[in-house]
């Protein structure tokens, strides 16, 4: 399954956007070259996007040489991250290993201090008094002293330990955004992916209900033709704030690839999924559309979803291909509108 997209016709425009951009520069569409514009046709990198509109925008050459540079920065970072995030996940079993053997270190100190606080009382009942002074005063200053050691040794320990969470914290951090679309905030498609495979699961286990919405901006393409990549990049935010806005707290929200996104909701019933796509679709519909650098007034966009309900022996690929096959419904069936696999079938008479 492709990262950007499983659209062949979308992936096509794509891919015939980046050769032509190219040319253009007069670049070699050789395979790192051509995943450089092929990522930037997708829009998918907004950080890759600004970098090159500006060149273009200034005039500079992106020839080979550029290019190479924002394979390195944009592209050959993405998968080094990938590698950081695993290395940091090792680092953080390390981690948890460290701090066991710290606190055993601890609690072995104490515990050597009071032992030889025991031995000391002990020696008081065998000796002569004057010896008896001598090796326990000896004894207690040994402990005061060793006492002391495993206090700055605790003192220290724990400032380890507040260094040790801080980077567990930064880890966390780091893994979170690697799951989330940048221009959009919601999960992205390798988050969505796991979620969905994770949700099957449960719902298999549990024998309990699982309802996956997908959802496809109407006529997005020319809306972007109209106002620009910018503006519709404004639209996905407000289209993605519209779906957190109608999603449980339990449920999923994510950016499926380009202008559609999906929603994975454990535990409901078809009809309270519709009920809830239909609430999503009237948020998106409502919304009147404003250019923020100009406050032109751009009129409204709308939404097209499509719902599938776990069946015994799904698996991601199944679940999903029929909500996008409710999804071409919704759209054949004049858009604006959801469709359930129930719904479908009287869909499809209406359309044909
Ligand atoms: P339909 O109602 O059939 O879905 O029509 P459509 O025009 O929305 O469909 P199509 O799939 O042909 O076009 C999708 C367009 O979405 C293509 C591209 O211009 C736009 N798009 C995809 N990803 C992005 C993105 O990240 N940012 C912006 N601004 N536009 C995007
Ligand atoms: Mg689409
Ligand atoms: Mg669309």
């Amino acid at each position: 399954m492709s990262t950007y997209t499983d659209d062949i016709a979308v992936a096509t425009e794509w891919s015939m956007k980046a050769v032509a951009l190219m040319t253009a520069q007069n670049v070699v569409p050789v395979p790192a070259n051509y995943e450089v514009w092929f990522r930037y046709a997708s829009g998918q990198a907004a950080d890759l996007n600004e970098e090159i509109d500006k060149r273009l925008r200034e005039g500079t050459a992106i020839d080979e040489q550029v290019t190479s540079e924002l394979h390195q920065k944009y592209v050959a970072q993405t998968s080094l991250a990938d590698a950081a995030l695993e290395t940091g996940d090792k680092l953080g079993s390390e981690i948890d290993k460290i701090m066991a053997l710290v606190q055993s270190a601890t609690g072995n100190n104490s515990a050597l201090g009071s032992s030889v606080r025991a031995a000391s009382e002990g020696l008081t009942n065998k000796s002569s008094p004057t010896d008896v002074r001598r090796v326990v005063e000896a004894i207690m200053s040994a402990s005061v002293e060793m006492e002391s050691r495993s206090r700055e040794l605790e003192e220290r320990l724990t400032e380890t330990k507040s260094e040790l969470s801080a980077l567990q914290t930064n880890l966390t951090k780091a893994r979170s955004e690697a799951r989330t679309d940048g221009l959009t905030g919601v999960n992205n498609r390798k988050a969505f992916d796991e979620l969905l495979a994770q949700e099957i699961a449960r719902a298999a286990a549990n024998n309990s209900p699982l309802c996956l919405m997908m959802g496809d901006i109407d006529h997005f393409k020319a809306f972007n033709d109209t106002w620009g990549h910018r503006t519709g990049d404004q639209v996905l935010r407000l289209v993605a704030s519209c779906l957190k806005g109608g999603a449980r707290e339990e449920d999923y929200v994510a950016r499926y690839g380009g202008e559609e996104f999906a929603v994975i909701m454990p535990g409901i019933s078809p009809e309270r999924a519709e009920q809830a796509a239909n609430a999503i679709r009237e948020a998106v519909q409502a919304r009147e559309l404003i250019k923020r650098s100009t406050a032109e007034t751009l009129g409204r966009v709308t939404m097209s979803l499509g719902i599938s309900s776990h069946r015994p022996g799904d698996n991601s690929g199944s679940l999903i291909e029929r909500a996008d096959s409710c999804l071409y419904t919704a759209k054949r069936s004049g858009r604006n509108c959801v469709i359930t696999e129930t719904s479908q079938p009287t869909a499809v008479a209406k359309a044909s």
